[in-house]
Parts: C-alpha cells; sequence; structure tokens
C-alpha cells in the first residue's frame, strides 16, 4: 500500500491548493483535484484491496480530508460524499457490484455520492419520505433528494429510501446517474464550500433493478449508522479541523509578514499572541481529538461511538472559533479575498450545520453518557 497521506500532501500541494481561490470564486466542481485523487487510486480509498482499492480505514479518511480541507473545503467535500457512498458499496457488495462500481472507483473511473437528505426531513435523513415501490421485479422511486454533492458530476449515487413494506424498515439502492427519470437541477448557493455541487435530485419513476439493493431489503438502517454515520462524521471532523488548520497557518503567515512603518510586525503585538496562541490550541486539540476517535473506531473500542460523534462537535465548533480569530488577526484585509481567510470562514461555518447536526449530536451525546436511552 502506498503511503496515503504523503500522496494526498503531493496532490494537495500540486493540485489542490493552487486552484482553492478559482474553484471558490468561479463556484465550479473541482475537477482537476478530483482527478488526480483518481488517477493516484485514492479514489478507491475505501475499496478493500481484493476489489483493487487502497483498502484504506476511517482513520485514513480522517487524515486525507484534514489534509485536502486545508487545501481546499471544495474538494475535501467532494471526496468525503464519494467515500461515504464507496464505503456503502464496498460493505455488502456482491460480486456484480463490485465489478460494477468497486473496480472501477479504484481506478478512478467512478464518482459517486449520498443522496439521502430530503427538504421534508431535513437533519432527520434517517427518515426518508420516499419509497421504493416494487414493481415487475424493479424498485420504482419517485420523489425529491436535495443537497446531494458532487450533484451532477457523480456517476453513481447511493439512495436511501423507505423499504417496500413499511415494517422492514429503510432500504439502500445504488442509481446510476443516467438512469431514466432521474434529473439533477438547480445551482449550488451556498455561502462556501462553492464548489462542492451540493444540488436537488429528481426521481421521477426511476426504475432500479433489484441488483442495485446494497444488502437485503431493510439494510438500510444499519448501514447508516453502521457505515454512513461513522465514515461520514470522521471524514467532516477531518475537514473541519483542516479547515481551522489552514485559516491558523494563513493568519500566523500573515501576523509574521504584516509590517507596520516603525517595522513592527503584527506577531509582535500581545493581543495577537494570545490569539495566535488560542487558534494553535484550538487546532491541535480538535485535530488531536478526530485522531483519537477514529482509531478508537478502527479498534473498535467500546466507547468508540461516543468519541466519533463528540469528534464532530469539536471539530465543526472549533472550526468555526478558528476561522472567526484568524479573521480577526488579518483585519481588514482578511475580510477581503486578498487572503485565503474570509473563504476557511465561510467553509467552516458548513459543518455544525451538516447532518447529524451539532445539536442533534450534542443530544445524543448527553444522553449516551448520562444512560438515557437514545431513541
Ligand atoms: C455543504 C453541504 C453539503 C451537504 N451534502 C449532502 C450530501 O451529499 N448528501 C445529503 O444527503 N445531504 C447533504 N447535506 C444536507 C445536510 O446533511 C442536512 O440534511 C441539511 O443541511 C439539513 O438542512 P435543513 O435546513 O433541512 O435542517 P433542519 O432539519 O431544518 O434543521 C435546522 C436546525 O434545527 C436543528 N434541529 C433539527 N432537529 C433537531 C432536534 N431534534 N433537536 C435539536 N435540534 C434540531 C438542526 O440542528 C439545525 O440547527 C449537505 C448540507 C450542506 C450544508
Amino acid at each position: 500500500m502506498p503511503d496515503i497521506l504523503e500522496l494526498t500532501k503531493r496532490i494537495a500541494n500540486e493540485t489542490v491548493a493552487p486552484l482553492a481561490a478559482e474553484i471558490d470564486r468561479e463556484r465550479r466542481f473541482p475537477r482537476e483535484g478530483i482527478e488526480a485523487l483518481g488517477r493516484a487510486g485514492l479514489l478507491g480509498l475505501l475499496v478493500p484491496e481484493q476489489a483493487g482499492g487502497l483498502g484504506g480505514t476511517v482513520a485514513d479518511l480522517a487524515a486525507v480530508t484534514e489534509v485536502l480541507a486545508e487545501a481546499c473545503g471544495s474538494t475535501a467535500m467532494c471526496f468525503l460524499m464519494h467515500c461515504c457512498a464507496t464505503a456503502v458499496v464496498s460493505a455488502k457488495a456482491t460480486p456484480e457490484q463490485q465489478e460494477r462500481y468497486l473496480r472501477p472507483i479504484a481506478r478512478g473511473e467512478k464518482l459517486g455520492t449520498l443522496a439521502f437528505s430530503e427538504t421534508g426531513t431535513g437533519a432527520h435523513f434517517y427518515s426518508p419520505e420516499i419509497s421504493a415501490v416494487h414493481d415487475n421485479g424493479e424498485f420504482v422511486l419517485n420523489g425529491r433528494k436535495s443537497f446531494v454533492t458532487n450533484g451532477d458530476k457523480a456517476d453513481f449515487l447511493i439512495v436511501v429510501t423507505n423499504a417496500s413494506s413499511p415494517e422492514l424498515g429503510l432500504d439502500m439502492l445504488i442509481v446510476d446517474a443516467g438512469s431514466p427519470g432521474a434529473r439533477f437541477d438547480g445551482v449550488w448557493e451556498g455561502i462556501g464550500l462553492s464548489g462542492n455541487n451540493s444540488i436537488s435530485l429528481r426521481l421521477d419513476n426511476v426504475r432500479v433493478p433489484q441488483t442495485a439493493l446494497v444488502g437485503a431489503e431493510g439494510d438500510g438502517m444499519g448501514l447508516i449508522f453502521q457505515v454512513v454515520a461513522p465514515t461520514f462524521i470522521l471524514g467532516v471532523s477531518g475537514v473541519n479541523a483542516g479547515l481551522a488548520r489552514g485559516a491558523y497557518r494563513q493568519a500566523l503567515g500573515h501576523a509574521q509578514a504584516r509590517k507596520y512603518a516603525d517595522g513592527r510586525s503584527l506577531a509582535e503585538i500581545q493581543a495577537i499572541q494570545f490569539y495566535l496562541s488560542d487558534m494553535f490550541g484550538a487546532v491541535e486539540s480538535a485535530s488531536l481529538f478526530v485522531r483519537n476517535a477514529a482509531a478508537k473506531a478502527v479498534r473498535g473500542d467500546e466507547d468508540a461511538v461516543l468519541h466519533v460523534m463528540q469528534s464532530k462537535v469539536i471539530a465543526s465548533e472549533q472550526a468555526i472559533r478558528v476561522t472567526n480569530l484568524a479573521m480577526q488577526v488579518c483585519g481588514g484585509q482578511g475580510y477581503t479575498r486578498s487572503l485565503p481567510v474570509e473563504r476557511y470562514l465561510r467553509d467552516a461555518r458548513a459543518g455544525a450545520v451538516m447532518a447529524p447536526t451539532t445539536e442533534v449530536l450534542k443530544e445524543w451525546v448527553g444522553k449516551s453518557v448520562a444512560g438515557v436511552p437514545l431513541f
């Protein structure tokens, strides 16, 4: 297996970081970065080795997303949602799904994403309104999914639906982007992560073969909590730790370089030193918390779930705090596009509102530590 982190750092430095400002300004999909990750085999990070992938873990994912987000939040988010889709397929792949999806993913030829959210269900993505209706040996899907990152750039989507019979629970289906009746619309208008192309998906009588079911009917809820939740939460925690680190490094560099007429730098002012200390501590604690939670998840520690949930709370809150401090350090210049700090600040605001949101996670963590049932 190649040194995943070294490979990611090289791509981040050579391809991703140099395009970050342009992708943000033009609000365009980070095609170059995603293709470079594909050529390096990193789109197959969570594909098992026997299917040609790197066989990485959620700890590798969190480390990779942290590096990518420091370079470009949009690229990191697109990569993360692809990895979440990959993790779902990898968890229960049939031999046919392995050939049709996992091997091409490992070769960098297919990009995936999750189509979970619906306007009506909001942050409670585990309670979809769409149902998989049986018809002539196929599933038929009707409805609308919102916030589908990668959007029309994805080749396949993991769609969560109610199963054909309500008592079965939830299904997860692999839907090819070109399926008749599946159509993306709208443009991403969020304040940050401008290139993540998170748009709406319309499903009008989309017919999906039985072979596109992940696992068995009713396996959806288990896949959400055992596969999607740890993968997404640790990956997005890595993203937020990376955004915080990027903003801190930019603010530090600016504080050292910006000189007043008397020759003093910003970094020599005590108030700025206090901010730098705050940011340094926040970045390192968030990053360490995420890494520790990921290591626990990989080992299967008894308290892993608690640490995983809290990692997103900590990383997203610290990303908001650090990017705000970075703007304070950089003053008026930080408020303009002349420095990337304003981009980090806008990008960092997404983490806390992405499901499971900070409020929902705090409730779950609070209940867990207090021994109160989650549901
Ligand atoms: C940049 C970005 C990318 C995304 N990418 C994807 C993607 O690829 N795939 C996908 O499926 N989804 C994606 N999402 C959607 C995301 O995960 C959420 O589902 C979506 O943001 C929910 O928005 P909402 O306005 O409906 O929230 P609402 O459900 O209306 O929530 C609004 C507020 O109320 C709080 N709240 C709601 N219920 C409770 C409760 N019971 N207790 C306490 N507080 C509560 C929430 O925490 C939040 O602060 C993305 C979102 C963003 C911002």
